[in-house]
């Protein structure tokens, strides 16, 4: 044991990426008094503008989301207690498929070594025990989280010091209730029909390969008040409208795969710490 402080680093792609994916184990290692890093590598401008607009249609303006997110993320950081945030602020790419995937400067086109390279400047500079970020896929197909997923894993890889790295994850009992909550506050939420759902990538994982499930109960009410931040953008508005006492039965308990231990300690394990203190 050093006498540097126990470090968690998350690598998110977007800010409010940070809340509903890591909110609760952000929130609930600050108050076990472990540091916390978070890394949001781009800046949400193809998030929705004010009032709602969306990208591409009048009145939406890169920049002035950017600037808007950059105060919701920090916002946000302050309900979760996050100790450091950092900002890599590439262009955000865009759902796949759009323009902004192929401008210059978005983070879908910076080549994974750039990239690698300033996040492994990070990874030095803090230490981390615990590195979270998403899994290959991005958890969901966004080209973003598929980014961040390569330069986490090339710069880790650079740096080979990180004793527990993580992919978030859902298990697929989840997915289900989540579809019937969906549906219940009335998203527009259809169960994808066998075509369709053989051409989405496979969201989540079954429960038994889950290697983490981190209880965050006691913290829904904090991961609510960081999506709230975060209330710009038309997807987060759906979990609002839960209140925080659904929103926590739904969300409150935070899965992971690990990807790399140096440990040992047994799986399924339910703290991301395990067998570091
Ligand atoms: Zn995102």
């Amino acid at each position: 044991m050093s006498d540097r402080p126990l470090t968690l680093m998350a690598v998110h792609a977007h800010p409010d990426d940070e809340a509903t994916g890591t909110g609760g184990v952000l929130a609930r290692y600050a108050q076990e008094g472990i540091r916390t890093v978070l890394v949001t590598c781009t800046d949400g401008g193809c998030g929705d503008g004010p009032g709602g607009v969306k990208p591409g249609e009048p009145g939406h303006d890169p920049q002035t989301v950017a600037a808007m997110r950059r105060q919701e993320l920090k916002a946000s950081c302050e309900v979760l207690k996050v100790s450091h945030l950092e900002m890599l602020d590439y262009a955000d790419s865009g759902m796949m498929g759009w323009p902004a995937n192929d401008a210059p400067g978005s983070f879908w086109q910076t080549p994974v070594e750039k990239g690698a390279a300033r996040l492994a400047e990070l990874l030095r500079l803090y230490r981390p025990d615990v590195v979270v970020t998403y899994d290959e896929n991005g958890f969901y197909g966004h080209p973003d989280h598929i980014q961040a997923n390569r330069i986490t894993m090339a710069a880790l890889a650079m740096t080979t010091m990180t004793p527990k790295v993580y992919w978030t994850t859902a298990p697929r009992s989840m997915m289900q209730r989540f579809g019937e909550v969906m549906r219940e506050f009335g998203a527009d939420w259809e169960e994808p029909d066998a075509a369709e759902a053989a051409e989405m990538p496979e969201i989540g994982l079954p429960d038994e390969e889950i290697t983490t499930w981190v209880d965050t109960t006691e913290f829904g009410g904090q991961k609510f008040d960081a999506l709230a931040a975060h209330a710009s953008q038309g997807e987060n508005i759906f979990f609002l409208k839960m209140g925080k006492v659904r929103f926590t039965e739904l969300m409150g308990v935070e899965t992971f795969v690990r990807v790399q231990d140096d440990t040992g300690a047994a799986v399924p394990e339910n703290d991301l710490f395990a067998g570091l203190r």
